[in-house]
């Protein structure tokens, strides 16, 4: 059946709804009060009014949505999600959650082992990538205050932002050509001898470019520095780095276990709807940094509780029940959630073969994930910028079903050269496309994707 999942999600949410209705009532019925008493048609008709109004929207779940880093979550998270939020814990601390918590630590368990983490570490799950990169900024700064953050140039903006916000000063290192960073530029900062911090990104928002985290680590310790690691979008491919990404690549990934910090989010290629992420830390003796004593809170048991380990306080438990339910169905194996990786990955790889012998499109870059950039064969930036942004427009227009809807990404004449494509320079940059090729479907999508695309360079650059 096209667009349906083989999972009954109505079926799933009815039994979840109704065991969760079952729990409540065993602890004794009461009355809610009138105040929140609403009237079900009322609730009924502006629950409509909310799906239509959800028509306004690109189509996130579906193969012909190769844009932006979006996807629909699972079925699974979806009525696991649901089904705790009806409880809504919170796993700041273990009074809160006592099953959340619990199943927090089991994830966070799973998590590390897929990183090769020691067994002992400090972790837990965040609201995001951004606040899971900020802590990790902020102990880099606790753990040596006067000294600087390193990532390349092409990392997430978030670290220079999050520098802002702690008062520290960030150093962006050039990329090579493969965008990833330019281990001849990090020697230079290093040698200066105040770098305190690199940030190595493993799937650059841009390009999916996995930066050379093993030679990074042997620098560090030549140089006395620590290594954070953003996989926030790239994490999960570790699954299938050894067997499914170029040997170089799976260097680096092989390296994670090395880092000093790593955050990697769920809700980028964990299945997972947003508000999911996650930090780990190898040295468990940062912990200290944490210490709080406010009078409200209400520990009372001696476990550690998440809300002494981490900068946010309330934080859904729903999210923890969402990622445990997920991973019993797709444990972190290369046969589990990897099985869900290898045709993303395949997917890229594909198309930019297609680029390669396509008389109206080429590759920007060979992709190194699932993320792919490209650009019609013109002979000047200006035009370059123009097309670009045209089969954007066109490929996104017509009927829902013929609708296909790609990104577009800022790109130098300068980084054009570097990749051996020198045009015109009538302008100071241009737009190429870019495609995050995410879902598994896009698998056997590649081929549509392209000769649509194709069509409409072809007759655009005539
Ligand atoms: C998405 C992303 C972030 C930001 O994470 P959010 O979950 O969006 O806050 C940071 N770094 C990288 C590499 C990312 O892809």
């Amino acid at each position: 059946m096209a667009n349906k999942d083989n999972l009954d999600l109505p079926a799933l949410i009815n039994q979840v709804v109704g065991a969760i209705e079952s729990l409540k009532n065993t602890y004794g019925e009461f009355e809610p009060h009138e105040s929140v008493r609403s009237d079900q048609a009322r609730v009924s008709e502006v629950l409509k009014e909310l799906t239509d109004r959800l028509e306004d929207n690109f189509p996130y779940f579906h193969p012909n949505y190769a844009a932006q880093m979006l996807k629909a979550p699972h079925p699974v998270a979806v009525a696991a999600y649901l089904a705790t939020m009806m409880l809504n814990p919170n796993n700041h601390s273990i009074d809160a959650s006592p099953a959340t918590t619990q199943m927090e630590r089991d994830v966070l368990k799973q998590m590390a082992a897929m990183f090769e983490y020691p067994e002992e570490f400090l972790g837990h799950l965040t609201w995001s990538g951004t606040t899971a990169n900020l802590e990790a900024l902020w102990i880099a700064r606790e753990l040596q205050p006067t000294k600087k953050i390193a990532h390349s140039a092409d990392a997430h903006y978030t670290h220079s932002r999050m520098s802002e916000v702690l008062g520290t000063t960030n150093v962006s290192i050039p990329t090579e050509a493969d965008g990833r960073m330019s281990m001849e530029a990090l020697v230079v900062e290093l040698k200066k001898g105040d770098i305190g911090t690199i940030v190595a990104t493993m799937g650059t928002t841009g390009l999916g470019a996995v930066d050379p985290l093993a030679d990074i680590i042997a620098l560090a310790r030549k140089y006395d520095a620590r290594v954070h690691v953003d996989t926030a979008y790239g994490g999960f491919f570790k699954l299938i780095a050894e067997n499914h990404l170029e040997p170089e690549t799976a260097r680096h990934y092989a390296a994670l276990k090395d880092a000093d910090s790593i955050v990697v989010d769920p809700h980028k290629h964990g299945l997972q709807p947003y508000g999911s992420g996650a930090v780990f830390f190898k040295d468990l003796s940062i912990g200290k940094f944490y210490k709080h004593d406010s009078p409200y809170t209400y520990f009372i048991s001696d476990d550690l509780h998440f809300g002494e380990i981490q900068l946010e306080c309330s934080r859904a438990g729903a999210s923890a029940a969402a990622i445990w339910a997920t991973l019993q169905i797709f444990p972190l194996t290369e046969q589990g959630l990897g099985s869900v990786l290898i045709p993303t990955r395949n997917a890229a790889k594909n198309w930019h073969e297609l680029l390669l012998t396509s008389d109206s499109l080429m590759p920007y870059q060979k992709p190194e994930l699932d993320i792919l950039t490209y650009l019609p064969r013109v002979d000047s930036l200006s035009k370059l910028d123009y097309v670009s942004h045209e089969i954007l427009v066109q490929a996104g227009a017509g009927s829902r079903e013929q609708q296909i809807h790609l990104a577009t990404y800022v790109v130098k004449p300068e980084q054009l050269q570097a990749r051996g494509i020198s045009l015109n320079e009538d302008a100071t940059n241009a737009r190429v496309l870019r495609s995050v090729l995410m879902k598994p479907e896009h698998e056997t999508w590649v081929p549509t994707l392209h000769n649509r695309v194709q069509e409409i360079a072809r007759k655009l650059i005539r």
